[in-house]
């Protein structure tokens, strides 16, 4: 049995990035970035005015109430290009240049009397009052955004003002996924007596495309060494037709602990597999196997929905975005408050689904599910995020505990 940061360092070991691509901007959200993304003009480009109102000379305003000879104005995108002399204004709009010779703003609030030959300028201003000078959000040439980083929603906008219509990404794993077991009818079917439905592959199919994987969900088998063979042989395959392009990592559920159905590592061991690590220190989790076969990466997760949600979330999600390039691999950390005592198993480390809320002070409350065990994927629906315990360890309420937030 080894500990989770060891298996998440051979998990590592065996990654190799993807090539890239050019996609366009509004295809780049969730892919992570393959170059560096710099400035390509200053921002903002112009001295630029803030507010709709006058531009002046600030020393002119000094005795304000005061009026001054009106010889132009600036709208956006169609500026005015002379240089303004003492005692002059020109009526500017939010966004417009500011010309050379004008040192200040004073909003139209604060003005008044404006006859098209002269305004009357209320209060005096100062220089650089609503002005946002040249450059002063960022230099041409300035880095951005560095490969490695996942572009989100709120990149958008930046990548777009300085002319990324297209650009360079990692490309999208391909994922196969395999659920498993004689107990499994697919998610059309009605249960027969001894059956259940099969949560995981779908489960697993979302889970992968949220990370960035693009999936194929093969057919179930059932727990039968052949069929299990036959299936990862294909799935592995590069010449198979149904597998275009080859699998860069197959996710398998079921089958992996010590039951005597449990076939999925004999399987794998006589179809000639690399198996890395076959047990983890963890709960839910414990019979979680890695390997390689044919150049494909194997996850072998525990057949109970909430240790394959946990173990994908551990190490099949990490593969993921690292196979595509990306600097944080890791689920998002934080620190909160337990909301009622929770303990974790003996001698492994304890993963509990919980709940996030604030309280009255404004503090982080986390509550583990009241849940009846790894099977229970009706509570697992409702969490937010995963405690994290050491093992033996109890913790009681009130006291802070590390959590992951399962994003
Ligand atoms: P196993 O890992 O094969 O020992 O399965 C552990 C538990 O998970 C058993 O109760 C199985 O019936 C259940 N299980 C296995 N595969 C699936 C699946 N694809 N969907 C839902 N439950 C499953
Ligand atoms: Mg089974």
């Amino acid at each position: 049995m080894i500990s989770i940061s060891k298996a998440t360092s051979i998990i590592e070991r065996e990654i190799t990035t993807a090539g890239s691509e050019v996609v366009r901007l509004q295809d780049s959200v969730g892919r992570i970035l393959a170059e560096d993304v710099l400035a390509d003009t200053d921002m903002p480009p112009f001295d630029r005015s803030q507010m709709d109102g006058y531009a002046m000379k600030a020393a002119d305003t000094k005795t304000a109430p005061v009026r001054l000879k009106l010889v132009g104005e600036s709208a956006a995108g169609r500026g005015w290009h002379r240089t303004l002399n003492d005692g002059e204004a020109i009526r500017i709009m939010t966004g417009a240049p500011v010309p050379n010779g004008a040192d200040s703003i004073q909003k139209v609030e604060l003005t008044s009397d404006d006859d098209n030959e002269s305004v009357m300028i209320d209060e005096p201003t100062e220089p650089g009052k609503y002005i946002v000078p040249k450059g002063s959000e960022i230099k041409r040439r300035e880095k951005l955004f560095v490969p490695g980083e996942r572009i989100d929603e709120k990149m958008i906008a930046s990548l777009a003002a300085f002319g990324y219509a297209r650009l360079e990404v990692y490309e999208q794993p391909f994922v196969s996924i395999l659920g498993t077991g004689t107990e499994i009818v697919t998610i059309e079917e009605k249960p027969a007596r001894d059956q259940i439905r099969n949560s995981n592959s779908v489960m697993l199919k979302a889970l992968c495309e949220q990370a960035g994987a693009k999936t194929k969900t093969l057919r179930q088998t059932g727990d039968d060494l052949e069929m299990l063979k036959r299936t990862i042989s294909r799935a592995v395959d590069s010449r198979s037709k149904i597998q275009n392009p080859r699998s860069k990592i197959l996710v398998i559920t079921g089958g992996v602990s010590v039951g005597k159905y449990d076939l999925t590592k004999l399987a794998l061991r006589e179809l000639g597999a690399d198996l890395f690590f076959e047990r983890v220190r963890l709960r839910p989790g414990k019979p979680t196997v890695f390997g390689r076969l044919n150049g494909t990466l194997i996850f072998g997760l525990p057949g109970n929905p909430i240790s394959a949600a946990v173990t994908f979330y551990l190490f099949v999600r990490t593969a993921i975005l690292r196979l595509q390039g990306a600097t944080n691999a890791g689920l998002p950390a934080a620190t909160a408050v337990l909301g009622s005592s929770a303990k974790a198993a003996k001698e492994r480390d304890t993963y509990l689904p919980a709940t996030i809320d604030t309280d009255k002070n404004g503090r982080l409350i986390v509550s583990p599910l009241r849940w009846h065990g790894s099977s229970d994927f009706v509570g697992f629906a409702r969490a937010d995020v995963l405690i994290v315990l050491k093992p033996g360890q109890i913790v009681a309420a009130g006291q802070p505990v590390p959590i992951y937030y399962l994003d």
